[in-house]
């Protein structure tokens, strides 16, 4: 079923879930073990992460370097058919431009229509690792806003979504610039937007306002992590440009141990989650990272 189609006809706020595809080396079985835990909530998709080749520069004999490309994770496409196969629930994987021509990407298309996967959410993906800037691989799409009229022109039926920042995408110079960048995904025809994370429910209820303003219509889901460990507190915003409030960062930051860290982290992603449904929004993304025991306990205190 296609999320907008969802979207459409649920009554009220309703889980979607987002799970990373195993490194490589981790069998199918394994895999689907791993989010057996969260079946229990009947979620009506998952979502799929993409992950870019990486490069490596690998030492010769003669000191000289050879670039290779290695993909460290099994794909996504692989990894969403297991699941709808297996588990008779629809799969979103995502899409990205990075590092994939437009031919590439017009045959993975074609895959996912043959394999009856009616869903993906169009992104552009990073840098590199080492990269300042994104580079657009020669004969590829620059940004996401491209990738959706591209998918519409080839799949007019596609449902499509888009990712959005409450925070800004960090290239941005503002706010305002990066909505207006995101109206552009709209208007090329996404469905429905998802956001990257957040911590203070307030900046999303201010974000979704100044989408509203800006013309923006379509559905807008709050992304949602629960922040876990200690570590999380420097990995988070550099990885993701994004804030945590003072109040969480020092509640986790006084824990006493790491099991303290974890519980401050879940019960704030409780109050959020809570809020969030008060608030009526359609859907909460969680981005589970495919561990589920935090995961399945906000689920069981908010759904
Ligand atoms: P875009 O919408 O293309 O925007 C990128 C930047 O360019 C923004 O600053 C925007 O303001 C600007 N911009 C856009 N269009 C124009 C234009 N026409 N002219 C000038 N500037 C423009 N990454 C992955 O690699 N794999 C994933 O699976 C993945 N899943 C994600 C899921 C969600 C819900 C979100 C929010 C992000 C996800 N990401 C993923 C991260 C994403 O790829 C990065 O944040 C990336 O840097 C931006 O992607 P985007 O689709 O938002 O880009």
């Amino acid at each position: 079923m296609k999320i907008s189609e969802i979207l459409r006809s649920s009554t009220k706020t309703y889980p979607s879930l987002e799970i990373v595809p195993p490194l490589k080396g981790i069998g199918k079985d394994e895999l689907l073990e791993s989010i057996r835990p969260l079946m229990e909530f009947e979620p009506k998709y998952i979502n799929v992460t993409c992950h870019r080749d990486e490069v490596e520069f690998v030492a010769n004999p003669d000191g000289t370097y050879t670039k290779k490309t290695v993909q460290n994770r099994v794909s996504e496409v692989v990894v969403a058919t297991a699941i709808q196969q297996h588990y008779g629930v629809d799969a979103v994987p995502h899409m990205i431009c990075a590092g994939a021509t437009k031919e590439h990407i017009h045959a993975e298309l074609e895959n996912l229509r043959y394999l009856g996967i009616e869903n993906v959410l169009a992104l552009r993906g990073d840098c590199l690792v080492g990269e300042k800037r994104f580079t657009p691989t020669p004969g590829g799409y620059h940004y996401a806003s491209e990738l959706v009229s591209g998918i519409r022109e080839q799949n007019p039926d596609f449902c499509i979504g888009v990712g959005a920042y409450p925070e800004k995408h960090f290239e941005s110079p503002n706010l305002e610039t990066d909505i207006q960048m995101l109206k552009k995904k709209v208007d090329a025809g996404a469905d429905y937007i998802i956001t990257q994370m957040f911590f203070d429910n307030q900046v999303f209820y201010d974000f979704v306002a100044k989408c509203r303003e800006a013309g923006i219509t379509v559905p807008i889901i709050p992304g949602i992590k629960p922040l876990s460990t200690v570590r999380q507190l420097t990995m988070l915003p550099e990885a993701f440009s994004i804030d945590i409030p003072l109040r969480l960062s020092e509640m986790v930051a006084k824990a006493a141990d790491k099991e303290e860290a974890y519980r401050i982290g879940t019960d704030w992603c409780i109050a959020q989650c809570k809020d969030l449904i008060a608030h009526n929004v359609p859907a909460i993304h969680l981005y589970t990272m495919t561990k589920s025991r935090n995961i399945v306990e906000i689920l069981r205190a908010c759904f």
